[in-house]
Parts: C-alpha cells; sequence; structure tokens
C-alpha cells in the first residue's frame, strides 16, 4: 500500500451528509462579487449532487461553497465565462 493522503476532491465523505449545510437568503444578500466593479450580485447554484457554486450576475466567475461557507476568492473562482463583462453592461457600444 504506497497510497498517499487522497484529498476528497469530490467531497464525498460521511460528514457531510451528517450536517446539511444552507446558505440563507438574507446571508446571500450581503454577498457581492470581489471580481466585479460593481460587485454584482451572487446566485446560488446546485453542483454536483452535494455540491454548491455562487455564480457572480455578471456570468464570469463561480465562487466555490466549502462546509458552507462561500469562498469568494477570485483565485478560487471558476472562470466560467471570460467574454462576460460587466463593464460592457453600463458601457454605451461603439457603433458607427
Ligand atoms: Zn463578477
Amino acid at each position: 500500500m504506497s497510497g498517499e493522503i487522497n484529498h476528497a476532491v469530490n467531497g464525498a465523505g460521511t460528514d457531510a451528509e451528517a450536517r446539511p449545510q444552507t446558505l440563507d437568503a438574507w446571508f446571500l444578500d450581503l454577498l457581492a462579487c470581489p471580481a466585479c466593479p460593481q460587485h454584482l450580485p451572487l446566485h446560488l447554484v446546485p453542483l454536483g449532487e452535494d455540491g454548491k457554486t455562487l455564480n457572480c450576475q455578471c456570468g464570469r466567475y463561480a465562487f466555490p461553497v466549502r462546509d458552507g461557507l462561500p469562498i469568494l476568492l477570485v483565485e478560487e473562482a471558476a472562470l466560467i465565462n471570460p467574454d462576460a463583462t460587466p463593464d460592457a453592461v453600463t458601457a454605451h457600444p461603439a457603433e458607427s
């Protein structure tokens, strides 16, 4: 047996079953995307069987939720749509 520590990347553990974590709406309301200049609100999206992720309203980043705690770090976020530019929402497209 040369098995090293196998990090549970899937979060498959018995502890996760015992204590279901939920994020309340009022708590979600306090959260804002740290990557957006406008600090857009985040939406809780189910991910897999037990996982959750917080998608920014700009559609660019998805922030992980670990043990019921949202990880609002840009370096931890998944870039789900690099083309989504929150700046473009307010910017005037220059049409000629
Ligand atoms: Zn964002």
